[in-house]
């Protein structure tokens, strides 16, 4: 079904939507008092679950792919003066926050988070459980990096209360790794989710990587097999994205190793072959997971989700037009509150430095009008549920679909001609090869993308596949 022509035609540049309206847009003018003031306003009773991300920007080296924001660092005192700042952020934050509110995920993401020692990573997440309440079967998860994680670090992590582990591996093509300066062997990625299994955290999820250098279809069929093998509950498979000129680091990969844009795809191919052949269900845009799993339960029954941490499970309390909010602490951290967006600042000591004032450490957001509202529900309805129906948009919002979306809807002419979507009697659906474009048929729905100059040179957006 996936041919070459298709790729060709759909494979353009577009955003992630982590967010909508996404990034580029958000504005500086957005400050801390207006992050303030949307917390207040969000926190009036009766009050939803919360989700809360903290950033560890710390890494010990760096892989030279990787666009995080990170500081690579052996100076551990370094870390300890972060944690004091991320204790007065929380303590702000906690301070404006209804105390009924339960917090229904957790998640600690980076840089590497276990780059912490034990000590560091108790008295931080103590400090979060004094500050906010925890739902009895919160999920709470972390990212762990093989090389830095220490069996001490997961007894004690699974001992504080956290339930899943994601892992990044991007290959285990020995050639791969050095090149990218991730040495990481295959043995070391499956003894370590072998322990993270016997201690009992519920959930292994895997992060690959393809487009590296010196990838081919065969290096990663043999990367899948051994992924296969070890058989995380859920696998993200990313597609790299050469951007040196917003991550600087990438300069030092040979470019001329880069796997052409065919065999990237032939890639892409294989991994949605051999995953699926083996039982794992297609969850949208580079995600897979096991029937069993709760990404795959909710794609089922329509309460998927997306934020920035990718797909989620929709919490079943939440108000009809709301998502679980999410308070992100820490450098360059984002917060997703109903009706705004909030970013941190990206540098450490400008961070430090507002806490340290005790201001809000935001450095950009914006705040969604109604027309935001509409369409991020329309974007969010594609991508996680694989449809749209008008009469629900009907009645949620002052509009007559048809009218109000002309041109978006002229838009998908040429997708449904190719089979990504059919159209109901209440709306449209995408088909099995339509989910795999989902981002091309989000595209039509969003406001802001004629208005951002893409540079072909040095564009704003990765492929879509
Ligand atoms: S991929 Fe992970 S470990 Fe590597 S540099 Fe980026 S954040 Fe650090």
């Amino acid at each position: 079904m996936l041919s070459l022509d298709l790729l060709e035609k759909y494979n353009t540049r577009g955003p992630r939507y982590t967010s909508y309206p996404t990034a580029p847009v958000w504005q500086e003018t957005f400050g801390p008092e207006d992050y303030k003031n949307a917390l207040v306003s969000t926190n009036l009773p009766p009050s939803d679950p919360l989700s809360l991300y903290v950033h560890i920007p710390f890494c010990e080296s760096r892989c030279l792919y990787c666009s995080c924001n990170i500081i690579v660092t052996n100076k551990r005192d370094q870390a300890e003066k972060y944690l004091n700042s991320l204790f007065q952020e929380i303590e702000q934050v906690a301070a404006l926050t209804h105390s009924s509110r339960r917090v229904v995920q957790f998640h600690w993401g980076g840089g590497t988070p276990t780059y912490l020692t034990p000590e560091q990573m108790e008295r931080l997440f103590q400090f979060q459980k004094d500050h906010f309440q925890f739902a009895e079967q919160a999920e709470i998860a972390i990212e762990i990096d093989p090389r830095v994680t220490a069996s001490e670090q997961l007894h004690l992590l699974k001992a504080l209360g956290f339930n899943r582990v994601s892992l990044g591996v991007q290959d285990f093509n020995a050639k791969v790794q050095e090149t990218v300066n991730r040495v990481q062997p295959v043995d070391m990625t499956a003894s370590m989710v072998d322990e993270c299994r016997s201690l009992g955290f519920e959930s292994v999820n895997f992060d690959l990587i393809y487009g590296l250098p010196f990838q081919t279809v065969e290096t990663f069929r043999q990367t899948l097999k051994e992924v296969i093998q070890i058989s995380p509950d859920r696998i993200a498979l990313y597609n790299y994205a050469h951007v040196p000129w917003m991550s600087p680091y990438q300069k030092q990969l040979p470019e001329a190793e880069l796997p052409s844009g065919s065999e990237k795809f032939q890639i892409f191919q294989l991994a949605m072959q051999l995953l699926t052949d083996t039982g794992y269900v297609y969850i949208g845009m580079d995600h897979f997971a096991k029937p069993e799993d709760s990404l795959s339960v909710a794609l089922k029954s329509g309460t998927l989700h997306r934020n920035f941490m990718g797909y989620t499970v929709k919490n079943q309390s939440e108000q009809p037009h709301g998502d679980t909010e999410l308070y992100g602490f820490g450098v360059s951290a984002i917060s997703s509150l109903n009706r705004c967006y909030a970013q941190n600042h990206k540098k450490l000591s400008t961070y430090d430095e507002a806490v340290k004032k005790r201001i809000l450490p935001t450095h950009r957001g914006i705040m969604l009008s109604d027309e935001d509202m509409l369409r991020r529900k329309v974007i969010l309805g594609i991508l996680c549920q694989g449809e749209v129906d008008f009469a629900a948009f009907e009645s949620d919002f002052p509009i007559r679909f048809k009218a109000h979306f002309a041109d978006a809807l002229q838009q998908l002419a040429g997708p449904t001609e190719d089979g990504l979507l059919t159209w109901t009697e209440r709306g449209f659906q995408l088909t099995a090869l339509g989910r795999i474009f989902s981002r091309n048929i989000a595209m039509a729905f969003d406001a802001y993308l004629s208005t951002q100059t893409q540079s072909e040179k040095q564009p704003m957006f990765s492929k879509t596949l």
